[in-house]
């Protein structure tokens, strides 16, 4: 995923772990022309299949202005050989206007925007820059998406505060029209925005906004629960979607739940690379674009070591756990807490990972079996 504007962002969200990283970038943050030619370049050659995916970040990628992406797809088409390429940008929202849901539009950019909940949890966690909430700016940028018919998705950071509310954040998505839902649990280490700049493995002391896992474990049961009385085949809980999937004994399409990290390196607006959104530290830089090849950095070995890590540093208690082909252990990020047998690398959420297999398993065997006789799901529980 590329950051063409680096951690620079309209908003002021409480919990943000991306905006801490402009202490490493001090000064303007935005995307030059020849890094930006280098990366679409890199892509293209480093994925030699039929189709290109390109994900465009931030801090908030729509700080670039349009002129940015009107070139971004003119490279594209220039240097992509007739292949198929797909963009997503992930924005809070605030900055779009029509002239941005025109483009958007016609580019069949997949747009992903952050929804917490109703205005009582989603303003007290997302304010601007004067401490003033930004749900109604929010909503005013997904009308000019459904105004324009750009595909979108909602991402919803689930914390300590609107984990409490599972049914009511659900119904609130549902009700501004989200069909793509996707949740993200907060875990955050409490440690000053200038220290945040190498990781630390480890038990570590996290925010007040974190969410817990018996907290995060609820929230997941809770909303799978409301989903399923009337909206199984209508919405779309990338969660919920990716289990069934893995249910079905297929591989994960989420980094978390895959076995291996590895192939989700992130872009600084400079060109500098990194192993994963998540681990833009010092230790974990590639290198950068516009002295190395992106192809040689994603397929090198501190990238693959990074990958590997993931499954290696897995605690026991993973390795014998009956739901280790759903979880394998979570995010490597999350992973600060400690087994019953005094091991380390265990995932802070592990028991809301536990709780909500547990929860969803009977249903999630139906549908499997359901699908395998041939039988659809929509509209059935
Ligand atoms: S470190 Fe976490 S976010 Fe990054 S690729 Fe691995 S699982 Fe995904
Ligand atoms: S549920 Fe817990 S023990 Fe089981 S694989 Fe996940 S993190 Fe490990």
């Amino acid at each position: 995923m590329a950051k063409p504007a680096g951690g620079s962002c309209n908003l002021d969200c409480s919990y943000c772990f991306y905006t801490k990283k402009t202490a490493m970038y001090p000064g303007p943050r935005r995307m030059s022309p020849a890094v930006l030619e280098r990366y679409i370049c890199g892509m293209i050659e480093a994925n030699p299949g039929p189709e290109v995916f390109f994900s465009w970040q931030g801090g908030e990628p729509t700080l670039m202005g349009l002129l940015f992406f009107e070139k971004v797809v003119e490279l594209q088409q220039q240097h992509g050989n007739g292949r198929r390429i797909t963009n997503a940008l992930q924005t809070n929202g605030t900055l779009l206007n029509d002239e941005w849901g025109r483009f958007l539009a016609k580019n069949h950019f997949l747009v992903g925007i952050s929804v917490d909940g109703p205005r009582e949890v989603h303003d007290d966690q997302r304010c601007d820059r004067r401490g003033m909430g930004s749900l109604d700016d929010v909503l005013r940028g997904v009308e000019i998406l459904k105004r324009h018919r750009v595909e979108f998705n909602v991402l919803t950071v689930v914390s300590a505060l609107n984990a409490q509310y599972p049914e009511v954040v659900y119904r609130f998505l549902r009700k501004i029209g989200a069909q793509h839902l996707q949740f993200i649990p907060l875990v955050e280490r409490a440690v000053a925005d200038s220290d945040d700049l190498e990781s630390v493995p480890g038990e570590v002391e996290l925010t007040q906004a974190s969410v817990s896992a018996e907290a995060y474990g609820d929230f997941l049961c809770r909303v799978f629960d409301e989903w399923l009385k009337r909206d199984v085949g209508k919405i779309f809980v990338r969660d919920f979607e990716d289990m069934l999937n893995l249910w079905l004994g297929n591989p994960s399409t989420l980094c978390v739940r895959s076995e291996e990290c590895g192939r989700a390196v992130a872009l600084e607006h400079n060109g500098d690379l990194y192993s994963c959104d998540h681990y833009v530290y010092r230790e974990h830089r590639l290198g950068n674009l516009l002295a190395d090849d992106l192809p040689t950095l994603v397929d090198g070995p501190q990238q693959r070591a990074f990958g590997q890590a993931k499954h290696d540093t897995l605690p026991q208690q993973c390795r014998e756990c009956r739901w280790l082909f759903a979880c394998q252990g979570g995010c490597p990020k999350h992973r600060m807490g400690t087994t019953a047998t005094g091991e380390p690398s265990l995932n802070h959420l592990c028991a809301g990972w536990a709780k909500f297999c547990e929860h969803a398993d009977p249903t999630l065997r139906w549908m499997v079996g359901e699908l395998r006789a041939g039988r659809p799901l929509i509209g059935r529980r």
